[in-house]
């Protein structure tokens, strides 16, 4: 009866699937020409239990059912392959490449406003040059005015005087 159960195990398993080892098979098949029980066992399984199987394998699988096994599979990936972490790392590298372009734009203005601002701020220490210039040509007359008109305001007042 142990060689039954074992075979009746296999008859449930990897005969149906066909994924049964050929020693494994061959034994199978000739204890079933021997062992009219482990035959009928065999019919009804066939009956019972493969062919649901095999009609359900016709009919749609549900898209949740996919999205569950796409998710366990992702899932799966995720925590026992390293792949999986490297891959979403080359994304992450993918995605940066393309902020480059927005990063070296920005650069590019940055320095073309440096450089603006550079030849404002040297236009402007131009004019700051001129104006301090103006000033001190103005400044010392500025200065020499009153000493000026008290020295003139002096020969003149020695002149009328
Ligand atoms: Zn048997």
């Amino acid at each position: 009866m142990k060689k039954c159960d074992h075979f009746k195990d296999l008859l449930l398993t990897d005969y149906i699937d066909g994924e049964l080892d050929k020693d494994l098979a061959g034994s199978l098949e000739s204890h079933l020409l021997d062992c009219g029980d482990c035959r009928a066992f065999l019919k009804e399984v066939k009956n019972n239990a493969a062919l649901p199987f095999t009609q359900a394998r016709h009919q749609p699988v549900p898209a949740e059912l996919w999205d569950s096994i796409r998710q366990n599979i992702e899932h799966e990936n995720q925590a026992t392959d390293p792949m999986g972490d490297f891959i979403e790392k080359l994304k992450g590298l993918v995605v940066f490449p393309r902020l480059v372009p927005v990063f070296a734009s920005l650069v590019i203005m940055f320095l073309a406003g440096s450089v603006t601002l550079n030849t404002i701020h040297v236009q402007q220490a131009k004019d700051k040059n001129q104006g301090e210039y103006l000033v001190s040509l103005l400044e010392p007359t500025g200065a020499l005015t009153p000493s000026d008109s008290s020295d003139s305001g002096t020969p003149i007042e020695h002149y009328f005087l």
